[in-house]
């Protein structure tokens, strides 16, 4: 949801909003192939130990992960 500019919920352009939504990996269906990885401007996305983790405090919602997987393994569930 986008905050008024000058109503109650405004908050200072210098702080993240929260993400309202946020991206869950499939590990079952992920193949490692690390596409994702450069693709997420806040670099939210690492592969610890061979799995990928997305970091959910870290994701800001862009989605610019989701529909780049070649084999679905991306979507976003409500933060
Ligand atoms: S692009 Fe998809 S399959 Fe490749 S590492 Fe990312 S989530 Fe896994
Ligand atoms: S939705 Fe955006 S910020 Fe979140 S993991 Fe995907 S690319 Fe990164």
């Amino acid at each position: 949801m986008l905050d008024a500019p000058y109503g109650r919920r405004y908050r200072s352009p210098m702080r993240r909003a929260r993400a309202a939504e946020v991206a869950v990996v499939n590990l079952a269906a992920c193949d490692r192939c690390g596409l994702c990885l450069p693709l997420c401007p806040p670099e939210a996305i690492h592969l610890e130990f061979n799995d990928l983790v997305v970091d959910r405090g870290a994701c800001t919602g862009c989605r610019k992960c989701v529909a780049p997987c070649p084999v679905g393994a991306l979507a976003m569930v409500d933060a």
